[in-house]
Protein backbone atom coordinates (compact mmCIF):
# COMPACT_ATOMS: atom_id res chain seq x y z
CA UNK A 1 0.00 0.00 0.00
CA UNK A 2 1.72 3.22 -1.09
CA UNK A 3 0.99 5.62 2.19
CA UNK A 4 2.44 8.56 0.11
CA UNK A 5 -0.51 8.40 -2.94
CA UNK A 6 -3.78 8.67 -1.35
CA UNK A 7 -5.31 7.31 -4.45
CA UNK A 8 -8.82 6.84 -4.36
CA UNK A 9 -9.92 3.83 -7.08
CA UNK A 10 -8.14 1.17 -4.45
CA UNK A 11 -10.89 2.45 -1.22
CA UNK A 12 -13.59 2.80 -3.69
CA UNK A 13 -13.00 -0.50 -5.71
CA UNK A 14 -13.14 -1.99 -1.67
CA UNK A 15 -16.27 -0.40 -0.63
CA UNK A 16 -18.09 -0.88 -3.93
CA UNK A 17 -17.14 -4.99 -3.22
CA UNK A 18 -19.46 -5.13 -0.12
CA UNK A 19 -21.91 -2.68 -2.15
CA UNK A 20 -22.47 -5.55 -4.58
CA UNK A 21 -23.51 -7.77 -1.66
CA UNK A 22 -25.66 -6.05 -0.54
CA UNK A 23 -27.44 -5.00 -4.27
CA UNK A 24 -27.49 -8.68 -4.90
CA UNK A 25 -29.29 -9.19 -1.17
CA UNK A 26 -31.47 -5.94 -1.76
CA UNK A 27 -32.30 -7.60 -5.42
CA UNK A 28 -33.96 -11.31 -4.49
CA UNK A 29 -36.18 -9.26 -2.09
CA UNK A 30 -37.20 -7.57 -5.59
CA UNK A 31 -35.73 -4.00 -4.16
CA UNK A 32 -33.86 -2.01 -6.90
CA UNK A 33 -31.78 1.00 -5.06
CA UNK A 34 -32.86 4.19 -7.18
CA UNK A 35 -31.39 7.63 -7.34
CA UNK A 36 -33.74 10.57 -8.83
CA UNK A 37 -30.81 13.24 -9.57
CA UNK A 38 -32.27 16.81 -9.94
CA UNK A 39 -30.17 19.13 -12.75
CA UNK A 40 -30.77 22.78 -12.87
CA UNK A 41 -29.65 24.71 -16.28
CA UNK A 42 -25.98 24.20 -18.57
CA UNK A 43 -23.42 24.03 -15.77
CA UNK A 44 -21.26 22.06 -17.67
CA UNK A 45 -19.17 20.48 -14.57
CA UNK A 46 -22.89 19.61 -13.31
CA UNK A 47 -23.91 18.25 -16.35
CA UNK A 48 -20.75 15.45 -16.27
CA UNK A 49 -21.28 14.94 -12.34
CA UNK A 50 -25.03 13.84 -13.18
CA UNK A 51 -23.97 11.77 -16.24
CA UNK A 52 -21.88 10.20 -14.17
CA UNK A 53 -23.46 9.54 -11.28
CA UNK A 54 -26.00 8.17 -13.67
CA UNK A 55 -23.50 5.57 -15.51
CA UNK A 56 -22.35 4.24 -12.03
CA UNK A 57 -26.12 3.41 -10.58
CA UNK A 58 -26.48 1.36 -13.79
CA UNK A 59 -23.02 -0.19 -13.99
CA UNK A 60 -24.16 -1.11 -10.37
CA UNK A 61 -27.15 -2.52 -11.46
CA UNK A 62 -29.65 0.57 -9.45
CA UNK A 63 -31.59 2.98 -10.98
CA UNK A 64 -31.18 6.37 -11.78
CA UNK A 65 -32.79 8.58 -13.53
CA UNK A 66 -32.04 11.99 -14.32
CA UNK A 67 -34.49 15.08 -14.05
CA UNK A 68 -33.68 17.68 -16.13
CA UNK A 69 -34.61 21.67 -15.33
CA UNK A 70 -33.96 24.63 -17.70
CA UNK A 71 -32.11 27.36 -16.44
CA UNK A 72 -34.82 29.60 -15.88
CA UNK A 73 -36.88 26.96 -14.46
CA UNK A 74 -39.01 27.92 -11.21
CA UNK A 75 -38.73 26.90 -7.77
CA UNK A 76 -42.16 25.73 -7.43
CA UNK A 77 -42.26 23.27 -10.50
CA UNK A 78 -38.51 21.91 -8.59
CA UNK A 79 -40.10 21.38 -5.11
CA UNK A 80 -43.15 19.32 -7.13
CA UNK A 81 -40.97 16.73 -8.55
CA UNK A 82 -39.39 16.39 -5.20
CA UNK A 83 -42.66 16.00 -3.33
CA UNK A 84 -43.99 13.23 -5.56
CA UNK A 85 -40.39 11.69 -5.47
CA UNK A 86 -40.68 11.84 -1.34
CA UNK A 87 -43.76 9.74 -2.17
CA UNK A 88 -42.36 7.56 -4.35
CA UNK A 89 -41.59 4.01 -2.85
CA UNK A 90 -39.50 3.00 -5.52
CA UNK A 91 -37.00 6.13 -5.13
CA UNK A 92 -34.74 5.53 -2.49
CA UNK A 93 -32.16 8.89 -3.07
CA UNK A 94 -32.95 12.25 -4.07
CA UNK A 95 -29.83 14.08 -5.08
CA UNK A 96 -30.07 17.64 -6.11
CA UNK A 97 -26.83 18.93 -8.56
CA UNK A 98 -25.08 22.02 -6.77
CA UNK A 99 -24.74 24.77 -7.46
CA UNK A 100 -28.22 26.07 -8.77
CA UNK A 101 -28.83 28.86 -10.75
CA UNK A 102 -28.87 31.95 -8.88
CA UNK A 103 -32.45 32.88 -8.79
CA UNK A 104 -33.16 29.99 -6.96
CA UNK A 105 -33.41 29.60 -3.19
CA UNK A 106 -31.01 26.47 -2.63
CA UNK A 107 -31.99 25.97 1.06
CA UNK A 108 -35.61 26.07 0.50
CA UNK A 109 -35.68 23.60 -2.71
CA UNK A 110 -33.10 21.19 -0.33
CA UNK A 111 -35.30 21.88 2.81
CA UNK A 112 -38.25 20.23 0.59
CA UNK A 113 -36.20 16.58 0.29
CA UNK A 114 -37.73 13.39 2.86
CA UNK A 115 -34.19 13.70 4.99
CA UNK A 116 -34.73 9.48 4.86
CA UNK A 117 -34.55 10.30 0.81
CA UNK A 118 -31.65 12.82 1.09
CA UNK A 119 -28.65 10.66 0.42
CA UNK A 120 -26.35 13.87 -0.13
CA UNK A 121 -26.62 14.53 3.79
CA UNK A 122 -27.67 17.94 3.00
CA UNK A 123 -30.79 18.38 4.94
CA UNK A 124 -30.69 20.18 8.41
CA UNK A 125 -32.17 17.29 10.19
CA UNK A 126 -29.36 15.14 8.55
CA UNK A 127 -26.87 17.81 9.24
CA UNK A 128 -28.21 18.36 12.89
CA UNK A 129 -27.71 14.77 13.19
CA UNK A 130 -24.41 15.08 11.92
CA UNK A 131 -23.37 17.05 14.69
CA UNK A 132 -25.10 15.11 17.27
CA UNK A 133 -23.41 12.69 16.47
CA UNK A 134 -25.80 10.11 15.35
CA UNK A 135 -25.48 10.43 11.37
CA UNK A 136 -28.10 9.48 9.54
CA UNK A 137 -26.74 10.19 5.86
CA UNK A 138 -22.94 11.61 6.32
CA UNK A 139 -22.83 14.24 2.96
CA UNK A 140 -20.63 11.96 0.12
CA UNK A 141 -17.44 13.98 -0.46
CA UNK A 142 -16.47 13.86 3.76
CA UNK A 143 -17.60 10.66 3.98
CA UNK A 144 -15.33 9.95 1.16
CA UNK A 145 -12.28 11.38 3.13
CA UNK A 146 -13.06 9.45 5.97
CA UNK A 147 -13.00 6.37 3.89
CA UNK A 148 -9.52 7.52 2.50
CA UNK A 149 -8.04 8.34 5.57
CA UNK A 150 -9.47 4.52 7.15
CA UNK A 151 -8.79 2.68 4.06
CA UNK A 152 -4.65 4.18 4.21
CA UNK A 153 -4.66 3.89 7.96
CA UNK A 154 -4.29 7.29 8.30
CA UNK A 155 -4.34 8.34 12.33
CA UNK A 156 -6.44 11.25 12.81
CA UNK A 157 -6.99 10.20 16.81
CA UNK A 158 -5.51 13.20 18.60
CA UNK A 159 -3.90 15.12 15.77
CA UNK A 160 -4.51 18.69 14.79
CA UNK A 161 -6.72 18.46 11.94
CA UNK A 162 -6.79 22.16 10.06
CA UNK A 163 -9.92 21.72 7.55
CA UNK A 164 -10.26 25.20 4.93
CA UNK A 165 -13.22 26.13 3.58
CA UNK A 166 -16.32 26.40 5.73
CA UNK A 167 -19.02 25.03 2.63
CA UNK A 168 -22.59 23.20 4.06
CA UNK A 169 -21.59 20.59 1.47
CA UNK A 170 -17.63 19.65 2.38
CA UNK A 171 -15.89 21.75 4.89
CA UNK A 172 -18.20 22.04 8.09
CA UNK A 173 -19.60 18.32 7.80
CA UNK A 174 -15.89 17.34 7.85
CA UNK A 175 -15.14 19.17 10.73
CA UNK A 176 -17.82 18.59 12.60
CA UNK A 177 -17.16 14.51 11.53
CA UNK A 178 -13.26 14.21 12.53
CA UNK A 179 -14.35 16.43 15.94
CA UNK A 180 -16.77 13.17 17.54
CA UNK A 181 -15.90 10.35 19.05
CA UNK A 182 -15.82 7.91 15.89
CA UNK A 183 -13.28 5.38 14.81
CA UNK A 184 -12.05 8.26 12.72
CA UNK A 185 -11.93 11.33 14.57
CA UNK A 186 -11.51 12.66 18.07
CA UNK A 187 -9.61 14.85 15.91
CA UNK A 188 -8.31 18.45 17.18
CA UNK A 189 -9.99 20.40 14.67
CA UNK A 190 -9.62 24.17 13.22
CA UNK A 191 -12.20 25.53 10.64
CA UNK A 192 -10.08 28.00 8.48
CA UNK A 193 -12.22 29.87 5.35
CA UNK A 194 -11.95 33.25 3.57
CA UNK A 195 -11.64 35.58 6.34
CA UNK A 196 -8.79 33.26 8.47
CA UNK A 197 -5.89 36.26 9.00
CA UNK A 198 -2.68 34.44 8.57
CA UNK A 199 -3.64 31.20 7.18
CA UNK A 200 -0.15 29.39 7.33
CA UNK A 201 -0.22 30.05 11.26
CA UNK A 202 -2.41 27.25 10.97
CA UNK A 203 -1.83 24.79 7.90
CA UNK A 204 2.00 25.36 9.56
CA UNK A 205 0.92 23.07 12.85
CA UNK A 206 -1.91 20.92 11.12
CA UNK A 207 -0.82 16.91 11.11
CA UNK A 208 -3.55 16.73 8.49
CA UNK A 209 -4.71 19.22 6.26
CA UNK A 210 -8.24 19.16 4.15
CA UNK A 211 -8.29 21.83 1.60
CA UNK A 212 -11.87 22.30 -0.27
CA UNK A 213 -11.55 26.12 -1.53
CA UNK A 214 -11.97 25.67 -5.21
CA UNK A 215 -8.75 27.91 -5.73
CA UNK A 216 -6.24 26.19 -7.90
CA UNK A 217 -2.99 25.07 -5.83
CA UNK A 218 -3.80 27.36 -2.68
CA UNK A 219 -2.50 25.66 -0.83
CA UNK A 220 1.97 25.63 -0.91
CA UNK A 221 4.84 23.63 0.31
CA UNK A 222 5.68 26.85 2.54
CA UNK A 223 2.62 26.18 4.47
CA UNK A 224 2.38 23.19 5.82
CA UNK A 225 5.01 20.93 8.13
CA UNK A 226 6.84 18.54 7.25
CA UNK A 227 5.34 15.22 7.10
CA UNK A 228 1.83 17.05 7.35
CA UNK A 229 -1.29 14.88 5.96
CA UNK A 230 -3.13 16.36 2.54
CA UNK A 231 -6.36 15.52 1.69
CA UNK A 232 -7.09 17.61 -1.68
CA UNK A 233 -10.78 17.98 -2.18
CA UNK A 234 -10.55 20.83 -4.78
CA UNK A 235 -11.81 20.22 -8.88
CA UNK A 236 -10.41 23.31 -10.31
CA UNK A 237 -10.87 23.56 -14.30
CA UNK A 238 -7.42 24.97 -15.55
CA UNK A 239 -7.24 26.52 -19.41
CA UNK A 240 -5.02 25.01 -22.08
CA UNK A 241 -4.09 24.27 -25.80
CA UNK A 242 -5.45 20.47 -25.29
CA UNK A 243 -7.78 19.04 -27.53
CA UNK A 244 -10.54 19.14 -24.28
CA UNK A 245 -9.32 22.85 -23.45
CA UNK A 246 -8.77 22.68 -19.71
CA UNK A 247 -7.33 20.10 -17.20
CA UNK A 248 -8.36 19.54 -13.77
CA UNK A 249 -6.16 20.58 -10.54
CA UNK A 250 -6.92 20.42 -7.08
CA UNK A 251 -6.63 22.87 -3.98
CA UNK A 252 -3.00 22.26 -3.22
CA UNK A 253 0.15 22.67 -5.15
CA UNK A 254 0.53 19.05 -5.79
CA UNK A 255 4.27 19.31 -7.37
CA UNK A 256 5.36 21.55 -4.26
CA UNK A 257 4.25 19.46 -1.60
CA UNK A 258 4.81 16.02 -2.80
CA UNK A 259 8.53 16.22 -1.64
CA UNK A 260 7.24 17.52 1.40
CA UNK A 261 4.23 15.61 2.95
CA UNK A 262 3.83 11.97 4.49
CA UNK A 263 0.74 11.34 1.91
CA UNK A 264 -1.49 13.13 -0.33
CA UNK A 265 -4.24 12.72 -1.96
CA UNK A 266 -3.72 13.60 -5.86
CA UNK A 267 -6.25 15.30 -8.07
CA UNK A 268 -7.63 14.09 -10.48
CA UNK A 269 -7.99 10.73 -8.73
CA UNK A 270 -7.79 11.22 -4.65
CA UNK A 271 -10.73 12.26 -2.85
CA UNK A 272 -13.28 12.47 -6.95
CA UNK A 273 -13.91 8.30 -7.32
CA UNK A 274 -14.99 8.57 -3.60
CA UNK A 275 -18.23 10.94 -3.57
CA UNK A 276 -19.99 8.92 -6.06
CA UNK A 277 -19.28 5.36 -4.34
CA UNK A 278 -20.43 7.11 -0.84
CA UNK A 279 -23.63 8.40 -3.41
CA UNK A 280 -24.02 4.88 -4.03
CA UNK A 281 -23.19 3.44 -0.61
CA UNK A 282 -25.57 6.22 0.93
CA UNK A 283 -28.75 4.94 -1.36
CA UNK A 284 -27.99 1.07 -0.77
CA UNK A 285 -28.36 2.09 3.18
CA UNK A 286 -31.51 3.91 2.04
CA UNK A 287 -33.45 1.45 0.44
CA UNK A 288 -32.31 -1.27 2.76
CA UNK A 289 -34.24 0.76 5.27
CA UNK A 290 -36.99 0.21 3.57
CA UNK A 291 -37.02 -3.37 4.28
CA UNK A 292 -39.22 -4.12 7.59
P1 LIG B 1 -17.58 26.64 -1.75
O1 LIG B 1 -17.28 27.67 -2.78
O2 LIG B 1 -18.98 26.40 -1.33
O3 LIG B 1 -16.74 26.97 -0.45
C1 LIG B 1 -15.41 27.40 -0.51
C2 LIG B 1 -14.93 27.71 0.87
O4 LIG B 1 -13.58 28.14 0.77
C3 LIG B 1 -15.70 28.83 1.56
O5 LIG B 1 -16.19 28.36 2.80
C4 LIG B 1 -14.70 29.96 1.77
O6 LIG B 1 -14.82 30.56 3.06
C5 LIG B 1 -13.37 29.22 1.66
N1 LIG B 1 -12.35 30.09 1.07
C6 LIG B 1 -12.45 30.83 -0.06
N2 LIG B 1 -11.29 31.50 -0.27
C7 LIG B 1 -10.46 31.18 0.74
C8 LIG B 1 -9.16 31.56 1.10
N3 LIG B 1 -8.44 32.39 0.35
N4 LIG B 1 -8.62 31.03 2.22
C9 LIG B 1 -9.32 30.18 3.00
N5 LIG B 1 -10.57 29.79 2.71
C10 LIG B 1 -11.14 30.29 1.60
O7 LIG B 1 -16.88 25.31 -2.30
P2 LIG B 1 -17.15 23.75 -1.96
O8 LIG B 1 -18.43 23.33 -2.52
O9 LIG B 1 -16.84 23.45 -0.54
O10 LIG B 1 -16.00 23.12 -2.88
C11 LIG B 1 -14.62 23.39 -2.61
C12 LIG B 1 -13.80 22.70 -3.69
O11 LIG B 1 -14.03 21.31 -3.62
C13 LIG B 1 -14.16 23.10 -5.12
O12 LIG B 1 -12.99 23.07 -5.91
C14 LIG B 1 -15.11 22.01 -5.57
O13 LIG B 1 -15.10 21.82 -6.96
C15 LIG B 1 -14.51 20.82 -4.87
N6 LIG B 1 -15.46 19.72 -4.61
C16 LIG B 1 -15.05 18.49 -4.91
C17 LIG B 1 -15.88 17.41 -4.67
C18 LIG B 1 -15.37 16.04 -4.99
O14 LIG B 1 -16.16 15.16 -5.29
N7 LIG B 1 -14.07 15.81 -4.90
C19 LIG B 1 -17.15 17.60 -4.14
C20 LIG B 1 -17.54 18.90 -3.79
C21 LIG B 1 -16.68 19.97 -4.02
Amino acid sequence: MNRKLLIGKPVSENIKKSLVEKINSLSKKNIIPKLAAILVGDNPASKIYVKSKYKTFIKFNCQSEIHHFLNDSNENDICDLISRLNKDKSTHGILLQLPLPLHLNSKRILDSIDPNKDVDGLHPMNLGRLLQGNPNFIPCTPYGCLEILRYYKINVKSKHVVVIGRSNLVGKPIAALLSQKFDIGNSTVTLCHSQTKNLSKYTKMADVIIVAVGIPAMLKSNMVKKDAVVIDVGINRVDDDSQKGYHIIGDADYSSLINKVSSITPVPGGVGPMTITMLLNNTIASAEKTII
